[in-house]
């Protein structure tokens, strides 16, 4: 039997290791199916910081979730071992050797075979998660949740920030373009046509005002459909939550995703051949209130329910 989450009915749940819903703190993934890693960083961001204290809040706001998704059934920890790797011990710095350091701690991890589910930090340790995971798996399907594309070219010079992640990603074959899907995109462009190359490129852009009232359910099926069984990764980025669900974060945009859309769309991609998730961009001096740590830390484990080989019960 794998290991569980220590019970709040066991040991109080504001004490105990301040680690994602209390699992054990292990240094290597071995012997383990799901790794959580925190990336502490906001030196990527182009507006408001705060996103290096975003993993410690993810993880202390997981304290109260219980091992068993009541509404749907899932028991990931039933079948998984799952554990916290700890934090990437990042350079703060320097942003283009902080990129460098994280692909080095997920080489060295994914030298084991798991499922790394990262808590961010800033959008642009995804590109070098996805260099590691694109090392191991090859370019990889991709369901970016996000407010915005994060293909600029450039953003002060810089090549590698949040906002050029995805850009960066296919020019450097991590993803496959025909199997990437964009979803909950709004907001101001620098130009008219900031999403529309993306498009070009083959990305499926969805934005956020299409869904509107509506479920994310057929969506969902929609994704599942044109991606098969191709090796996933999920990139969550929390600002494609509405801020009145999701005020900790640094680029808010009005008229996003509600709680409940998020939810269905993750419940809706099971069956995805997912190979590792994030949750970015959660910035806690933002969310004064806690609540957008305690979205960002039940979305991940709605993400860890639809995992492969999750029991069903
Ligand atoms: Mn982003
Ligand atoms: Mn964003």
């Amino acid at each position: 039997m794998p290991t569980m989450p220590i019970s709040g009915n066991d040991l109080a749940r504001f004490s105990g290791p301040q680690t994602f819903m209390r699992l054990p703190q292990v240094d290597s993934a071995k012997g383990l199916n799901v790794g959580f890693i925190g990336v502490p960083m906001d030196i990527g961001t182009s507006w408001r910081s705060g996103t290096r204290m975003g993993p410690k809040q993810i993880r202390e706001q997981s304290a109260m979730i219980r091992p068993y998704n009541i509404q749907t059934g899932a028991a990931p920890f039933d079948a998984l071992e799952c554990g916290d790797l700890g934090d990437v011990a990042i350079n703060t710095f320097s942003l283009s050797d902080t990129i460098r350091l994280i692909t080095e701690v997920y080489d060295a991890h994914l030298k084991h075979d798991f499922t790394p589910m990262s808590l961010g930090g800033d959008h642009s340790m995804t590109l070098p998660i996805l260099r590691s995971i694109a090392k191991k798996h090859g370019p990889v399907a991709l369901v970016h949740v996000d407010a915005h594309a994060d293909v600029n070219d450039e953003m002060f010079g810089e090549r590698e920030t949040h906002g050029t992640v995805f850009r960066r990603a296919y020019e450097e074959g991590l993803i496959v373009p025909e199997k990437v899907f964009q979803i909950g995109l709004r907001g101001t462009g620098y130009t008219a046509d900031d999403f529309t190359e993306a498009a070009g490129w083959g990305f499926n852009q969805h934005l956020a005002h299409e869904f509107w009232h509506k479920s994310l359910t057929p969506l969902a099926a929609d994704i599942k459909a044109k991606i098969g069984n191709h090796k996933t990764y999920i990139s969550y980025d929390i600002d494609s939550l509405d801020p009145s669900f999701a005020p900790g974060t640094g680029t808010p945009e009005i008229g996003g995703l509600t709680t409940m859309q998020a939810m269905e769309l993750i419940r809706g991609l099971r069956g995805l051949n997912i190979v590792g998730c994030d949750m970015v961009e959660v910035s806690p001096p933002y969310d004064t209130s806690g609540n957008t740590a305690l979205t960002a830390a039940n979305l991940m484990f709605e993400l860890l329910s639809i995992l492969p080989n999750v029991p069903y019960r």
